[in-house]
């Protein structure tokens, strides 16, 4: 295992067992982390999708009840780690059109630390899950690849998030576009809207795990980013304490030869410092 990186870096991108389709103890992702040498971390769970009207999945989200075990072990974690690694209480958000109020009121209802930002449904959708994966057989990859970065920008200029995830998670299953559409003119808008919204994104290192074989978002969108003085963070989107802080090192060498410098502190939904990754 290669630790040489980790005290300069955190991972604010990890799952609970509460999703669904996640595994292991939250201490175990803890525990992993400290054995690692990264000083933070975050998690980010998935947020119930009963907040924006959705029916439950319940392998994509925790239930509304379950938001009070979620506070409690993130708490005792605090507690028990105390001294030893520092633990933010994060979220991974759904945005979905036409409901900002119900996100809203739900992100001030919890003591969130930071919320992340992201588009996994297209019109009801789970565009990137296993299961339906089917449907792409009968969708234009195009239109599928607009809509869902119309929903990117729109959700970075919601301002409601302190990051936006795997800003290309479109490409999950390895679908690409046709060469009609303008990739570079998308990566440049999605980059402005997350610049406008004062947001950092991040290098999500589970995509090099998924069928597309590639980090997200792929570096062309990193770059657009990076040119707008939007920092990025590095993430390993764990769903398993094995995963917590996959790759970094590999990350960072991509990172910084994309001219990232430096990964935001998050704390009570606000920037309050960086780590610098030269
Ligand atoms: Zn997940
Ligand atoms: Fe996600
Ligand atoms: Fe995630
Ligand atoms: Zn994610």
């Amino acid at each position: 295992m290669e630790t040489t990186h980790y005290a300069r870096l955190h991972d604010y991108h990890m799952h609970t067992r509460l999703c669904g389709h996640a595994v292991g103890e939250l201490n175990e992702y803890v525990e992993r982390a400290i054995a690692l040498g990264l000083p933070e971390i975050g998690f980010s769970d998935h947020m119930p999708m009963t907040v924006w009207g959705a029916e439950r999945d319940p392998t994509l989200s925790m239930t509304e009840a379950d938001m009070a075990t979620y506070v409690a072990w993130v708490e005792e974690a605090r507690a028990r780690y105390a001294g030893k690694i520092t633990i933010r209480f994060g979220v991974e958000a759904d945005y979905t059109k036409g409901r900002h109020r119900e996100l809203r009121d739900y992100f001030d209802a919890y003591p969130f630390d930071y919320v992340i930002g992201s588009v996994h449904f297209i019109e009801g959708w789970s565009f990137d899950h296993p299961d339906h994966v089917e449907m792409w057989e009968t969708r234009d990859v195009d239109e599928v690849y607009r809509a869902y970065f119309d929903l990117v920008v729109e959700a970075a200029r919601s301002g409601m998030f302190q990051m936006l995830a795997h800003l290309d998670l479109v490409k999950k299953f390895g679908h690409r576009p046709s060469a009609a559409l303008d990739m570079a003119g998308l990566g440049e808008g999605v980059a402005d809207a997350v610049a406008a919204s004062g947001a950092a994104t991040e290098i999500n290192t589970a995509g090099w795990y998924k069928p597309v074989g590639e980090q997200y978002p792929a570096g062309e969108f990193v770059r657009a980013c990076v040119a707008r003085g939007v920092p990025i963070l590095l993430s390993s989107d764990a769903h398993d304490p094995g995963h917590v802080g996959r790759d970094f090192d590999r990350a960072l060498v991509l990172a910084t030869s994309l001219g990232a410098t430096r990964a935001p502190v998050f704390e009570k939904r606000a920037v309050i410092g960086y780590r610098t990754y030269a």
